[in-house]
C-alpha cells in the first residue's frame, strides 16, 4: 500500500469501492478495487491464490490484472485503469434532447463492435480459462478512449464468489430467468454459460437505450419486476436498428437457455459478421459519449444525502 497513491474514486459497488491509483515504482496508473470480507487469514490467502489465474487471462478483451493483496480483512485487487469507464456511465441517463433528430445513442456499427468485444471476451474466458463470467452487466464492461472494450469482475475465484454471497438479486437484475428461478428455490448452480448470453442481450439493450430495460418505476415492486423477467416478453432494442441486430438480441433473450446460441454461433451471426473489416471510429464515439456525459448534471449521491 505504501507504493500506492490514491487519485480518486472511480465508483462504488455492492461490495466495496474502486479507486484510481498511481503505482509509484512502475509509474502505472491503475484501478484498485477494495473488497471488504469478514474472513480468516487462510481463506483470504486462498482467494489471493485463486486470483493468480488472472495472470493467465491475457486477452485484448479482458482487463489486465496487475496483482492482489490483503490487508486485515480486505482484498485489494489492482487492474488496468480504463479511462472511459463502464458502459452504464457512457450512455446512462442521457435525455433524448441530447440527441439530434433521428440520432441513435449508439450507432449500429459501434454497438456491433462493442457486442463483438464482449462475446469474444466471454469466449476467451470459457475456452482458455474454463470459467463463465457470472456477472455480465454494463458496470462490468469497461472502455477506454482508444475505443477498446474489456470485461472485468468475472467469477475467477470460487472462494471469493462464495464469500460475496450474491444472494441479493437486487432491483437491477441481469440474471437470466432460469437463474432467478434457481435462486428463488435456493438452487445455486442450476445455470450454465447460456445464462451469461442472456445477460449480454440485456446489457446491449441497456447500452442502446441508456437505461435498464426493466425500469423499476414501471413495476409495483421487485417481485413484479422479477416476474416480468421470468415470464414476460423479453425487451427489445430501441427503434432504428437493423433486422440483424434485432434478431441477434432476440436469440440471446430466449427464455429457454438451451435455445440460446453459443459464443461461436453468436460470432457467426450476420450482426457480428458485419463487424469484420468495418471501419468504425470507436475513439470518436467514446469522445462524443464522454462529452454528452459531462453535460449531464448527475448530482453526486453524497450531495443528495446532505
Ligand atoms: P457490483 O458491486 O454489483 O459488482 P459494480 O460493478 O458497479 O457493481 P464495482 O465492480 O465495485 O461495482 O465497480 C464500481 C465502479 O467502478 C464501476 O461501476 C465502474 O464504473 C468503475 N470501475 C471498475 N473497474 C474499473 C477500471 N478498471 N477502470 C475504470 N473504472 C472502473
Ligand atoms: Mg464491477
Amino acid at each position: 500500500m505504501d507504493e500506492i497513491e490514491v487519485l480518486g474514486e472511480l465508483g462504488k459497488g455492492n461490495y466495496g469501492s474502486v479507486q484510481k491509483v498511481f503505482h509509484r515504482p512502475t509509474g502505472v496508473t491503475m484501478a484498485m478495487k477494495e473488497i471488504r470480507l469478514e474472513l480468516d487469514e487462510s481463506k483470504l490467502n486462498g482467494i489471493i491464490m485463486e486470483l493468480d489465474i488472472l495472470h493467465r487471462a491475457a486477452s485484448p478483451e479482458i482487463v489486465e490484472f496487475y496483482g492482489a493483496f490483503t490487508i486485515e480483512s480486505c482484498v485489494y485487487y489492482c487492474m488496468e485503469f480504463m479511462d472511459a469507464g463502464s458502459l452504464d456511465k457512457l450512455t446512462g441517463q442521457t435525455s433524448s434532447d441530447a440527441l439530434a433528430e433521428g440520432e441513435l445513442l449508439v450507432p449500429e456499427p459501434v454497438l456491433r463492435r462493442i457486442t463483438a468485444g464482449i462475446v469474444r471476451g466471454l469466449r476467451f474466458l470459457k475456452d482458455e480459462l474454463q470459467i463463465m463470467h457470472r456477472d455480465v452487466k454494463p458496470t462490468n464492461v469497461l472502455m477506454n478512449r482508444k475505443g477498446e472494450v474489456k470485461l472485468c469482475d468475472f467469477g475467477v475465484s470460487g472462494q471469493l464468489e462464495k464469500s460475496l454471497a450474491k444472494t441479493n438479486i437486487g432491483c437491477q437484475s441481469y440474471m437470466a430467468p432460469e437463474r432467478i428461478k434457481g435462486e428463488s428455490q435456493n438452487q445455486v448452480s442450476t445455470y450454465t454459460v447460456a445464462s451469461d448470453v442472456w445477460s449480454v442481450g440485456l446489457s446491449i439493450i441497456e447500452l442502446a437505450k441508456g437505461c435498464y430495460p426493466y425500469p423499476p418505476e414501471t413495476f409495483a415492486n421487485v417481485f413484479a419486476q422479477l416476474t416480468a423477467i421470468v415470464n414476460g416478453a423479453p425487451p427489445t432494442l430501441p427503434e432504428g436498428y437493423s433486422d440483424d441486430a434485432n434478431d441477434f438480441i432476440a436469440k440471446c433473450l430466449q427464455k429457454d437457455p438451451n435455445a440460446r446460441p453459443t459464443y461461436g454461433e453468436l460470432l457467426k451471426h450476420p450482426f457480428l459478421l458485419a463487424d469484420k473489416d468495418a471501419d468504425v471510429d470507436m475513439a470518436g464515439w467514446v469522445e462524443h459519449a464522454l462529452e454528452r456525459q459531462a453535460k449531464r448534471s448527475i448530482v453526486p449521491l453524497a450531495e443528495v444525502a446532505s
